[in-house]
């Protein structure tokens, strides 16, 4: 059997059919229209990828257990948009709509880095911080489907503001966005490049940053105890899973750190294809 799987990303939708390993068979791509046009996009997506019997789709926000995107913070007009619902009826096929980033962990959880693991995080660091938990063998959405959200971990309070609302989130101060800020507006690849060569601001920077994100793997491991902490996104998880750097800031931020198994800190294996994969497997689990 063939599952669609959709990931709409704040620039583009990305859509692909697997088969029931999560293996991409075909794949499509579509810049991503204003809100009130998505449900249309996504049902032309669907029969665009053929002879495929379910839809998931991955949305950055809160979307509810049914699938109403309740908010997107980066998709204009995206407030109260019933896309589970609509697309159920108008293609009369089984549809779940999901967090992007819980979407792409369980995409990473069956299909790549977390594969075969009972308890596991998954945490994106793009422009934001994502992430997605897995513990005791299940993926956790919480009472609404909200669970997950850990970009957004206070991590200073009072501290950088947030676009959430809120100030010093975890994701203000380790996410590429949050790189930028600490070197001062270079972007990341220039900083990594300067650091590898050498440059003493740019080792301070890494320093800075890899402390940052050390600080909320810890705070995740306190949480979850996870066997392994799956790390995604872009020049940042190159960055995160290779370098010495992060893995000692992170033994050093862990509490006990010398009495307890650390968890495996790996490489996101699937790239930019977790989400939609992801959110193909998620239909595909809860028909099966
Ligand atoms: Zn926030």
């Amino acid at each position: 059997m063939k599952h669609v799987g959709i990931d709409v990303g704040g620039t583009k939708c990305f859509g692909v059919s697997v088969d029931e390993y999560g293996t991409v068979l075909q794949e499509v791509r579509y810049p991503t229209p204003h809100a009130s046009e998505l449900i249309d996009l996504l049902a032309s997506m669907f029969h665009e990828l053929e002879g495929e019997t379910t839809l998931g789709v991955g949305v950055p926000g809160l979307i509810t257990a049914d699938g109403v995107i309740k908010a997107s913070p980066n998709m204009k007009g995206a407030h109260n948009i019933a896309v589970g619902p609509e697309l159920r009826e108008r293609l009369g096929i089984a549809v779940h709509v999901e967090n992007d980033a819980t979407s792409a962990a369980f995409g990473e959880w069956k299909a790549g880095a977390a594969m075969g693991a009972r308890d596991a995080v998954m945490v994106t660091l793009g422009t934001g911080i994502g992430g997605g938990i897995v513990m005791g063998g299940e993926l956790q959405r919480g009472a609404n489907g909200f669970a997950g959200e850990i970009g957004h971990m206070i991590v200073e309070r009072d501290g950088v503001e947030c676009p959430c609302g809120r100030r010093g989130c975890w994701e203000r101060y380790a996410s590429g966005s949050a790189l930028a800020r600490l070197s001062g507006g270079t972007d990341g690849m220039t900083v990594f490049e300067n650091f590898h060569a050498g440059d003493q601001d740019a080792a301070h920077v890494v320093a800075t940053f890899a402390e940052w994100i050390a600080e909320g793997l810890a705070s995740l491991t306190n949480i979850c105890d996870p066997e392994v902490i799956v790390i995604g996104g872009g020049v940042i998880e190159s960055f995160a899973t290779k370098i010495d750097l992060l893995r000692e800031k992170f033994s050093s931020a862990l509490y006990s750190s010398a009495m307890r198994p650390h968890p495996r800190l790996a490489p996101a294996s699937l790239g930019e294809r977790a989400g939609a994969i992801g959110a193909a497997l998620l239909v595909a689990d809860s028909t099966s």
